[in-house]
């Protein structure tokens, strides 16, 4: 699904990432693990397409992205702070954006919820103030599955909320990686985290991986 063959990153003079090489089969849930500051995000983005490599191939199915704008590689992403418009109601969030690029909203908005186990009855018409931290990250989960990506990036979405919370959405990304079949790449510092929801775990260190 996809290979990111000596990936290094300057920038200016400081070396983020460094001739990073690995490979993800369709459907896994892999996580990325290394403490703060050794590229993880960086190297998201970079598969991501909004890093630009100093060196280093991305291919996709195969097929050479490295030169290929983001909205070009059918990629989904989910941060930490979650970007929802505090104005729009949770179906507005999610229809807004599908919209946008011009996807058939449909029935979609109720599968969608209930693929993040939100009642769309309950959560569908509420405005994203209105919502937890919780369920600010499951809308903002739906909102990225809507346009079927061939691979979901989650750069530490679930670390602002508490330990309990946590460990449930986390458990709950592992069943919805296998009930979708998407191939997810996760980035945390937590090594419980990761052995909690992977199949597969890379170590980085100082921009590389040091263990699989
Ligand atoms: P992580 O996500 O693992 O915490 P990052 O990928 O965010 O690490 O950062 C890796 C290194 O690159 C850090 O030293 C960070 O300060 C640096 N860095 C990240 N983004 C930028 C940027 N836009 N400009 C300059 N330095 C950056
Ligand atoms: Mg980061």
């Amino acid at each position: 699904m996809l290979e990111v063959e000596g990936f290094t990153k300057y920038y200016g003079d400081l070396c983020a990432v460094d001739d990073l090489s690995f490979r993800i089969e369709a459907g896994e849930f892999v996580t990325l693990l290394g403490p703060s500051g050794c590229g993880k995000s960086t190297t998201l983005h970079a598969i991501a397409g909004l890093v630009e490599p100093t060196e280093g191939r991305t291919r996709l199915r195969g097929d050479d992205v490295t030169d290929l704008p983001p909205e070009k590689r059918n990629i989904g992403m989910a941060f930490q702070s979650t970007a929802l418009f505090p104005h729009m109601t949770v179906r507005e969030n999610i229809e807004f954006p599908m919209r946008n690029n011009g996807l058939e909203v449909g029935d979609r908005v109720e599968e969608l919820l209930r693929q993040v186990r939100l009642d769309p009855e309950v959560h569908a018409d509420k405005k994203a103030t209105e919502l937890s931290g919780g369920q600010k990250q499951r809308v903002a989960l739906a909102r990225s599955l809507a346009y079927e990506p061939d691979i979901l990036l989650l750069d530490e979405p679930l670390a602002s909320l508490d330990y309990v919370l946590r460990k449930r959405l986390q458990r709950e990304l592992a069943d919805l990686n296998e009930e979708l079949g998407m191939t997810f790449i996760y980035v945390t510092h937590s090594l419980e985290s990761a052995l909690l929801m992977s199949d597969t775990l890379f170590v980085l260190e100082n921009g590389n991986v040091i263990q699989t």
